[in-house]
C-alpha cells in the first residue's frame, strides 16, 4: 500500500487512522506534538514512541516537506516566501510583522479561478487545490525557520479559500488544535471574494474565526467590473447572506476595500459603502491598490485613503486603514503570483 503523507490527517482523522494499524488513539496527539510543536519530521526522533511503533508508522506514512524555492524580503520587514510543491507547481505565502503580532498570510490554492481585475493570484488561471499538508507546510516552514513568533493567520494568499472549503476547516482545526499549532481562533481569519454557500456553510463552523469578505464596491456593476465573481453571487443576495452570519454567529464581518483611484473612490462610492456597512453591522479594512503589472490601475495617494477613511468615519463606520506591505517584493494584497522572479 502506497505510503499516506501523516500531515494529511488532522489530529482527530489520525486518531481514527491508528486505530485501523491497531495503535492506541492517544498516540496521534503525541506525534502532533512532535510534528506540529517541536518541528520533527522523522519518526525514529520521536522520543515517546517505542522502537516498533516508529517502524511501524514508517511503513504506513511519511512525512511531507515543505520546499522552499525562494524567499523575498521587504525593506519594511515583510518576507514572501516561494514554496515548490512536489508536483513542480509554485505557491507564495506572506509573513507580515508589526510591533507586537506576527502574521502570516497562507494560500489555500494553486492560482485562482476568480480573476479579480486588481489581483495577480487569478491572472494565470487555477490549477488546483492544496492538500492540508501544503497549506500546513508553509506554516510550519516560517514557525521553525524564523525567529518571530508566529501570532496571526490570515486565509488572503492565493486563491479562495472556501473553494477549497474542507481543506481549509481542516487546516483550521490543526492550526487551532492545541497538540497542533496552538493559534485562538480569534487569531484566524478567512478572506473571501464573496462565496455565497461558502459563507452559508462557514457560520455553522461554530468557533470564533473571523471572516472578511472582499467587497472592493458596493455597487452591482462596479463590483461585478472589478470582481466578476458579483455576476455569479451579487451583492444583492450577498448582503443578506453576510446579515445572516452575523445573526446566526454574532460576530462582526469585515468588509475589504481596496481603494483604486479613480475608480471606486468618489462620494457616491463611499455613501453605498455606508449604507451597506450599517446595514449589516460591519467594519470597513480600507486599502490603497497596489500595483501589479497586468493592468492599468492606478494606486491612491495616502491623503485620498484618508479622505476616504474620514468620509465613513463622519457617518460613524468604524474603519481601520491597512497599511500596504511588501510592494518592494510583490507581497502586497493582490500581488501574489506564484512565480519566480525570472518569470514575473
Ligand atoms: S482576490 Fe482572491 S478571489 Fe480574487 S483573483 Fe485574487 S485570489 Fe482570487
Amino acid at each position: 500500500m502506497e505510503k499516506q503523507d501523516i500531515k494529511d490527517f488532522t489530529i482527530e482523522e489520525l486518531e481514527e487512522r491508528l486505530a485501523e494499524i491497531p495503535t492506541p488513539p492517544f498516540r496521534a496527539r503525541q506525534i502532533s506534538e512532535w510534528l506540529y510543536r517541536k518541528g520533527i519530521s522523522d519518526f525514529s526522533r520521536m522520543k515517546n514512541l517505542s522502537k516498533d511503533l516508529q517502524k511501524k508508522l514508517d511503513t504506513v506514512f511519511y512525512i511531507s516537506q515543505p520546499e522552499i524555492a525562494e524567499i523575498a524580503r521587504s525593506a519594511d520587514g515583510t518576507e514572501k516566501f516561494l514554496f515548490r510543491l512536489s508536483d513542480h507547481c509554485f505557491i507564495e505565502t506572506v509573513l507580515i510583522p508589526e510591533r507586537e503580532r506576527t502574521t502570516v498570510c497562507l494560500s489555500t490554492q494553486v492560482g485562482c479561478k476568480y480573476k479579480c481585475a486588481f489581483c495577480a493570484s487569478g491572472k494565470n488561471g487555477f490549477t488546483r487545490n492544496l492538500t492540508l499538508a501544503e497549506i500546513i507546510n508553509q506554516l510550519l516552514f516560517i514557525r521553525f525557520e524564523h525567529t518571530r513568533k508566529i501570532t496571526n493567520v490570515v486565509f488572503m494568499g492565493m486563491g479562495e479559500p472556501f473553494d477549497n472549503y474542507e481543506n481549509l476547516v481542516r487546516a483550521i482545526n490543526v492550526i487551532n488544535h492545541a497538540q497542533g499549532l496552538g493559534i485562538g481562533a480569534r487569531k484566524i481569519t478567512v478572506s473571501t471574494c464573496g462565496i455565497i454557500p461558502g459563507i452559508a456553510r462557514f457560520q455553522n463552523l461554530g468557533q470564533q474565526v473571523e471572516l472578511s469578505v472582499s467587497l472592493h464596491a458596493a455597487e452591482e456593476k462596479l463590483r461585478s467590473k472589478l470582481m466578476p465573481v458579483s455576476k455569479k453571487y451579487p451583492l444583492k443576495e450577498l448582503v443578506p447572506t453576510l446579515a445572516d452570519y452575523t445573526r446566526k454567529t454574532g460576530r462582526v464581518v469585515t468588509l475589504e476595500y481596496l481603494l483604486v483611484k479613480d475608480v471606486n473612490d468618489s462620494v457616491d462610492c463611499a455613501e453605498k459603502l455606508v449604507d451597506i456597512t450599517k446595514h449589516l453591522k460591519a467594519k470597513v479594512n480600507l486599502l490603497g491598490y497596489s500595483l501589479i503589472a497586468e493592468n492599468n490601475y492606478r494606486a491612491p495617494e495616502k491623503e485620498d485613503v484618508l479622505l476616504f477613511a474620514n468620509r465613513l468615519i463622519q457617518k460613524g463606520i468604524f474603519v481601520t486603514i491597512r497599511k500596504s506591505r511588501g510592494n518592494d517584493i510583490a507581497a502586497a494584497c493582490g500581488q501574489l503570483a506564484g512565480k519566480r522572479k525570472n518569470e514575473v
